[in-house]
């Protein structure tokens, strides 16, 4: 099967899984467990897979890569070396690192911040010991503070960073986004972004 399309459907468990969390199809309790456990095991077939594969896709486009430029990353668990099909597509992945390595605290806090506070507020909202606020009102909550933080990131990484030719320190591992690409990562972003601000204002908007 080519990589492209194995890349594609280990990517699937990213979107089943904020499926899981934001629309709870199984109740509350089930849907957040299996999308925990979704999500904490993701890494140990997405990552080897996504590395396997290195040295012969573009990070950028998820092409075949030939003999184009490498890219070396600095990553939270060490180093690693990637590759681009083109020196257009490595100065694209070096200026949305370079984004990323700038921003990584709004990064932080928008994301892993927001999926915190969802997980911890839902569950308690789902035992009703948070008054009147809903599990809906913090599946509304999570949409709005990640696409506060994807959003932006998304429509500005690429033209803000920095233009690099040495190692790029990231502050996320990059083995997610080498599934599909990272230029379709960043559509994701944008387009996921937009909808979920717009669900979560209409959702803000109803409240007393
Ligand atoms: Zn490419």
């Amino acid at each position: 099967m080519p990589d492209r399309l194995l890349g594609l459907l280990l990517f699937l468990p990213i979107p089943l899984v904020l499926g899981l969390f934001t629309r709870a199809p199984f109740g509350v309790r089930a849907s957040l467990g299996l999308g925990v456990l979704l999500m904490a095991t993701h890494r140990l077939y997405a990552r080897p897979f996504a590395l396997s594969r290195a040295g012969r896709r573009c990070l950028w486009c998820g092409g075949v890569a030939g003999d184009g430029p490498r890219v070396q990353l600095e990553e939270p668990s060490g180093p690693s070396t990637w590759r681009a099909c083109a020196e257009e597509h490595r100065d694209s992945l070096t200026r949305v690192f370079g984004t990323a390595d700038r921003w990584r605290w709004f990064l932080r806090i928008g994301i892993l911040g927001s999926l915190a506070l969802f997980l911890g507020g839902a569950l308690l909202a789902a035992f009703g010991r948070l008054g009147p606020v809903t599990f809906a009102d913090m599946s509304a909550l999570f949409r709005l503070g990640v696409s506060l933080t994807a959003l932006p990131y998304g429509l500005l990484a690429a033209a803000l960073g920095p233009r690099t030719d040495g190692t790029i320190r990231v502050p996320f591992p990059v083995h997610i986004q080498a599934l599909i690409g990272t230029a379709v990562m960043l559509w994701l972003f944008r387009v996921v972004g937009t909808v979920w601000f717009v669900q979560a204002v209409l959702l803000v908007a109803k409240w007393p």
